[in-house]
């Protein structure tokens, strides 16, 4: 991973060099190149009064990138990523420097190659600097065949630059999926955003320079509600895991469990444990705990359904809601998850390392007619697997069930059973 970062950094530090060294400095050169550096900032400016959701986020500032790469020499390619991203680091906020300096050279790479294709083919734009007065003047030359270099140009770009990144991912985490790293339709869809916006921000620098103006509020705005989502899914979800966090987790069970009480439908409730998750931190370190509960939720969700809501409760426990599960599907289950994860082999110091999980089960009705008691039903149930020797599967035990229920419940004894110091409502 270091060898490969050096390798692309010091890359592009060559080129910037050899480039600097063999291209000629125009003004026009110059003033296009500010032009399109003063709109980058504008977006990235109206990025940090909104925020930046943590980890991983996309932005449209590649609809920049491509009119960079597209009406200027090889040499701007290379330049546009220092400003915006030394902008990124001091302005929006400040993360590793040697994450910008490699997201800065894989920018660089991706768009020198880009550029350098784009100019030796030719039918490109050239910008019209001469305003709008007499931008009559100067008819736009840009051919079918232009048309087709920017859009291969653009899908270039795209592919270069995700090929470097997905590169660093693998060495960095060899057990991420390689679908997962290439194949996203959301990403898909913001890639062509990002081309078609790019493609037409060229055609407008081709009419003349001044109309970047008109293209600035749609990319912005396009920018924004990009943000704006990212946010809101970051303000849902666990950062970890990728799973609902606990709020987000609890109302959309509200929600399911008040859709169940209404139609008269069965549903169940798990809570899943990591069995002496403490000494596997404490052998392996937190940074291996981690991936261990990637792992775990990424086990979990391929093996249920969509219509299941799955979330990280806390720590090294896990929720997942089963509507329309009744006893039997509901331990099914269960107990699937149990055995796929158990099943699980997470490298380690040249060796693999397995866990296994608890669970336990309530179900609606039975165990409990509103959200905590079915939590404290599933928990209660939980306990009893960790008593009974972990990894397992448990319900709570018979006993009793306080709850007026749906003319299908039955009511039982009334004592509550105490099980490992906590009491509860139980069958
Ligand atoms: P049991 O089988 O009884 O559940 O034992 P346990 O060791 O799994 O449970 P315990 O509650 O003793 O320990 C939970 C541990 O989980 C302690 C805490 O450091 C660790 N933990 C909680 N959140 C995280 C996290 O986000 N990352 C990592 N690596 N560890 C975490
Ligand atoms: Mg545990
Ligand atoms: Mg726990």
């Amino acid at each position: 991973m270091i060898r490969y970062f050096f390798v692309v950094v010091v890359g592009a530090c060559v080129a910037l060099v050899f480039e600097l060294a063999t291209t000629a400095i125009t003004a026009a050169d110059l003033i296009t190149f500010g032009a399109l550096v003063g709109c980058t900032t504008v977006c990235v400016e109206a990025m940090r009064r909104l925020g930046m959701p943590a980890g991983i986020s996309r932005d449209l500032l590649g609809a920049w990138w491509l009119p960079t790469f597209l009406l200027l020499p090889p040499l701007y390619a290379l330049l546009i990523p220092i400003p915006i991203y030394a902008l990124h680091q001091f302005r929006v906020r400040r993360t590793l420097v040697f994450r910008r300096v490699f997201n800065a050279a894989t920018v660089a790479l991706s768009g020198y190659v880009t550029s350098t294709l784009s100019h030796s083919v030719g039918g490109g734009v050239t910008p019209n600097l001469t305003g709008l007065s007499d931008f009559t003047a100067y008819p736009l030359e840009f051919s079918g065949q232009g048309l087709l270099t920017s859009i291969i140009c653009g899908g270039l770009f795209t592919l270069l630059d995700t090929v470097l990144i997905v590169t660093a991912v693998r060495l960095s985490a060899p057990e991420t999926p390689w679908r997962d790293l290439l194949w996203d339709r959301e990403d898909l869809l913001v890639d062509t955003a990002e081309l078609c916006m790019g493609i037409m921000v060229t055609i407008l620098c081709g009419i003349s320079l001044v109309l970047v103006v008109i293209a600035l509020p749609s990319v912005l705005l396009l920018h924004r509600s990009l943000l704006f989502q990212q946010l809101q899914t970051a303000a849902r979800t666990d950062p970890k895991t990728g799973l609902l966090n606990a709020t987000t987790w609890q109302s959309e069970a509200e929600a399911e469990l008040s859709r169940a009480l209404q139609v008269g439908r069965p549903m169940a409730v798990l809570i899943l444990d990591i069995d002496h998750f403490k000494r596997v931190n404490d052998t392996y370190g937190h940074l291996f705990g981690d991936q261990v509960l990637i792992g775990v939720a990424n086990t979990i969700t391929h093996q249920l359904r969509q219509t299941d809501v799955v979330g990280r409760f806390g720590g090294e426990e896990f929720v997942v809601l089963l509507p329309d599960a009744d006893m039997a599907e509901a331990c099914r289950v269960a107990e699937r998850l149990r055995s796929r994860v158990g099943r699980m082999a997470l490298p380690v110091d040249e060796t693999t390392v397995t866990i296994t999980i608890s669970v336990g089960v309530a179900l609606l009705a039975v165990h409990g007619r509103d959200l905590i008691e079915l939590m404290a039903a599933a928990d209660l149930a939980l306990y009893r697997a960790k008593d009974a020797g972990r990894d397992r599967v448990c319900m709570p035990v018979t006993s009793n069930l306080t709850v007026s229920g749906p003319p299908d419940v039955r009511r039982r004894g009334s004592a509550a059973r105490e099980f490992g110091g906590r009491s509860a409502a139980a069958e």
